[in-house]
């Protein structure tokens, strides 16, 4: 009996499911199987159930521009929001002008100081993705729904899933990779089987042959407040300038802050959540008096940092050096973005690359 070809995806995140999600439309008839190390999917981009604030959170609110394409198919269109205002805490003034901010949206773009972004990622984002007519502008934002919205609707279209299966080796014989080596056992490769690595730089550095890259941090800081929070103009996300804060977002009675690019510092997190809530007084013009339930949370490698050296590290293909695998993920693809929608595009890539290889 002929085996049915298989493609072994190594990462449940977005570009992994992904690739699951591209493969089951264009190639129906190969089989794919998602290995995931941990206990659920999503990756970066998933939703647990938080105990202290009693309430389903995403692991950090996620924001899709319009302009991403593949991105932008997952949300509902009534929950696009047209027009974003920032307020600058020093001067009090409040306006709507992207180009006046864009050096606050582009570090929020690549998670790294506006300064220092490789040109050839700010040329690609002023390209295809910076949001200069109206449309594009428009933005959405995760409401502890990643899961629901994105994550569950992509992984339906896998053959099969592993959670708790961590690749440790890829073995190999005559130069092609033949055995896939996880914490749950041995997989044997196929000899018209294709693997893909869907995983994170510094997880995808231990099993091949990829240098480490430099990561930046992102705080989130979530708020439970016992009534519904309202920003100026009832905005639900506003930018804030010259603040602690980058960007604040409310959903009902929660409101999440994230502070992009994060550089330790001394002093607690603890104390930078009172501050934080001290400037979201400031922003909505009120003294609360004290600070609602939180939750605070640093994403230590959150992603890669998007200067010129760390770019030019970055792949500029999904080959390795086994003719039979290849990479994605949102790192993976040089002179882009580290965000949702490039590690869609990466698993794209990776899956016509090994198509094309066959
Ligand atoms: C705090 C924060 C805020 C963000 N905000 C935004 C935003 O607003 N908009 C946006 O578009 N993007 C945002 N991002 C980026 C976005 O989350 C990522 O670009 C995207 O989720 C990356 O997906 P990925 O599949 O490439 O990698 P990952 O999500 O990292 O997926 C890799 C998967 O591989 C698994 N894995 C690791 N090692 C192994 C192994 N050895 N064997 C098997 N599995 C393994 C991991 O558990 C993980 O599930 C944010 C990220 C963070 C951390």
């Amino acid at each position: 009996m002929l085996q049915q070809k298989t493609y072994h995806i190594v990462g449940g995140g977005i570009a992994g499911l992904t690739a699951a999600w591209y493969l089951k439309k264009k190639y129906p008839q190969v089989r794919s199987v998602i290995y995931e190390a941990g206990e659920h999917l999503g990756g970066r981009a998933y939703s647990y159930d938080d105990k202290g604030l009693d309430v389903r959170l995403d692991n950090a609110v996620h924001a899709v521009i319009r302009a991403n394409r593949f991105m932008s198919a997952f949300v509902n269109k009534e929950e696009w929001i047209a027009k974003v205002p920032f307020m600058d805490m020093e001067s009090g003034n409040l306006d709507n002008s992207f180009y006046k901010h864009r050096r606050h949206i582009l570090k929020s773009f690549c998670n790294t100081d506006a300064e220092k972004i490789a040109p050839s990622i700010k040329k690609n984002i002023l390209r295809q993705t910076f949001p200069w007519n109206r449309s594009r502008r428009q933005v959405w934002f995760s409401k502890q729904d990643l899961s629901q919205r994105i994550i569950n609707l992509l992984a339906g279209y896998a053959d099969e899933i592993c959670l708790n299966s961590r690749l440790l080796k890829i073995s190999s014989q005559f130069g092609l990779a033949a055995q896939l080596e996880f914490s749950a056992g041995t997989v044997d490769i196929g000899a018209d089987d294709r693997v893909i690595i869907a995983l994170d730089n510094l997880s995808c550095s231990r099993i091949l042959d990829i240098i480490p890259l430099e990561h930046n941090q992102i705080v989130n800081i979530i708020y439970r407040t016992s009534q519904r929070i309202f920003l100026p103009d009832g905005t639900p996300l506003l930018g804030i300038i010259n603040g602690i804060g980058d960007w604040v977002f409310v959903n009902g009675t929660l409101l999440s802050v994230v502070i992009s690019d994060y550089a330790s510092r001394e002093e607690k997190l603890s104390d930078i959540a009172m501050k934080i809530w001290r400037e979201v007084d400031k922003i909505r013009g009120v003294n609360s008096g004290f600070m609602p339930p939180y939750k605070a949370v640093c994403n230590k490698n959150a992603v890669v940092c998007q200067d010129e050296l760390n770019n030019r590290r970055r792949p500029s293909d999904a080959l390795t050096k086994y003719p039979n695998v290849f990479i994605a993920g949102d790192w993976t693809m040089r002179d882009y973005p580290c965000c949702m929608e490039t590690a869609a595009l990466s698993a794209l890539r990776a899956v016509k690359t090994a198509v094309k290889s066959i």
